[in-house]
């Protein structure tokens, strides 16, 4: 058996190897036949069977499928005890708007449509490839079984990231669908379709499904819902049992929970429930957030996190008041941005900030070790989760005008993205 990668000579490998021993880059090992193959790879090129879809998730801000921002790769150092080293630094043309993590790489997109892919199995990091998807950016990108799916104002693209890995590599767009003045605002592939959330110019929103999507090209998009105030998607995917959720505000007071089903071969299936007693309108801009059939969301009345039960359309329970910004550290444990700085409810702990210091976005937790906060002086911290009084430090910017706007993190590594476009890749051991 010999390396998957072109570049690299080795031929010797133990069966179930996840690394090449020579040039240290990720296999995926077949499971029926035990042969190496590439990172991304979808299909065997041995026997043709497929292969995994990698486990690790992409805690993007949020932006993975569950949108509960969890890294669920265990550091087993305390914050206190930590080392940060920095692994390198690049340089988007503006700011940055997603990053995400997968199988090794970082993904980094900038508001302007530039896209890099950072390989980060080796030290230094290495660039591996750059384009410009041609328009800018309002949603996070969507990776799914070997493909980036990329939505710009006026298009919805697919690049196939099987190529990354000759002398030289390329993204090759697989297929473009035209949509016109409807920036794509979410991306949510499952299985086989792909689910996008559209923003019309008349304000309101609209849900599009494409089919096939493995498929070059597929059919047009097909609206599956359209309303004026919905939520951001989110889903839980299991074996047998693949859901997307959305809320919608009906006016008055009236507030619908919808699940669409994915099942193979049948257009999918959507459900929608009122919602009982809800206590306010919900927050539009805080994405939900969905574990098994439990929707996390903040309402506007007191800025209350509510845990929602998805198949009575109940409410579940009042998780957390004053809620600017969460991520779901399990069920029942949110970690909670508030108006005076974090706050860890399984610990029932505030940590106030500095005069002055400001959180960005929404924090990262990285499980059992520490949770993230980009924040508005262009640099990121690390708060031991077991014991938030101390933090420590990311310098990713030396300006503290600056600011965070986007982190991801996959197995011990962690980047951050600010609004110049600086993207600063560390690992923590
Ligand atoms: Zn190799
Ligand atoms: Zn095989």
């Amino acid at each position: 058996m010999d390396c998957p990668y072109v570049d690299c000579n080795a031929d010797h490998f133990q069966n179930g190897d996840t690394h090449c021993g020579n040039c240290s880059r990720q296999l995926k090992p077949c499971k029926k036949c035990g042969m190496p193959n590439r990172s991304f790879a979808v299909y065997c090129r041995e026997c043709g069977g497929a292969l995994p879809d990698s486990a690790s998730d992409w805690p993007v801000f949020k932006g993975s499928s569950q949108a509960i921002g969890v890294n669920r790769f265990v550091i087993s150092a305390r914050v206190s005890e930590l080392s940060i080293e920095e692994m390198g630094a690049f340089q988007l043309p503006d700011r940055c708007k997603a990053l995400l993590m997968y199988e090794d790489h970082l993904f980094a997109i900038s508001q302007s449509g530039e896209v890099k892919i950072i390989d980060v199995s080796q030290e230094p990091v290495k660039e591996r490839i750059s384009f410009n998807a041609g328009g800018n950016i309002y949603a996070v990108p969507a990776l799914h079984q070997g493909s980036l799916y990329v939505g710009t104002e006026k298009s919805l693209q697919a690049y196939s990231l099987g190529h990354l890995f000759p002398q030289a590599p390329s993204a090759r767009p697989r297929w473009e669908l035209p949509l016109s003045g409807t920036p794509i605002r979410s991306l949510v592939p499952v299985e086989n379709r792909l689910f996008l959330m559209l923003a019309c110019p008349d304000r309101r929103h609209q849900i599009h499904v494409v089919n096939d999507i493995q498929t070059d090209p597929p059919e047009p998009p097909i609206k599956v819902y359209a309303g004026s105030h919905l939520s951001s998607m989110a889903g839980h995917f299991m074996a047998k049992s693949k859901k997307i959720y959305f809320l919608s505000d009906e006016g008055a007071g009236r507030i619908k929970l919808h699940f669409m089903e994915h099942a193979a071969g049948s257009n999918p299936e959507r459900v929608s429930l009122p919602l009982k007693r809800p206590p306010s309108e919900f927050r539009k801009q805080i994405p939900i957030a969905v574990i098994g059939a439990k929707i996390f969301t903040v309402f506007r009345k007191e800025e209350t996190l509510y845990r929602l039960d998805a198949n009575s359309g109940e409410i579940d329970s009042l998780i957390c008041k004053n809620v600017k910004n969460f991520a779901m550290a399990s069920i029942s444990d949110p970690v909670v941005i508030n108006s005076r700085g974090l706050f860890l409810k399984r610990m029932n702990q505030q940590i106030d900030l500095e005069d002055g210091q400001t959180i960005k976005g929404s924090p990262l937790v990285l499980k059992d070790c520490a949770v993230a906060l980009g924040m508005g002086d262009g640099n990121i911290r690390l708060y031991d989760i077991r014991n938030p009084g101390s933090f420590k430090i990311c310098e990713v910017s030396d300006r503290p005008t600056d600011q965070i706007t986007t982190m991801a993190a996959v197995k011990d590594i962690i980047a951050a993205g600010n609004d110049k476009g600086v993207v600063k890749i560390y690992r923590l051991r």
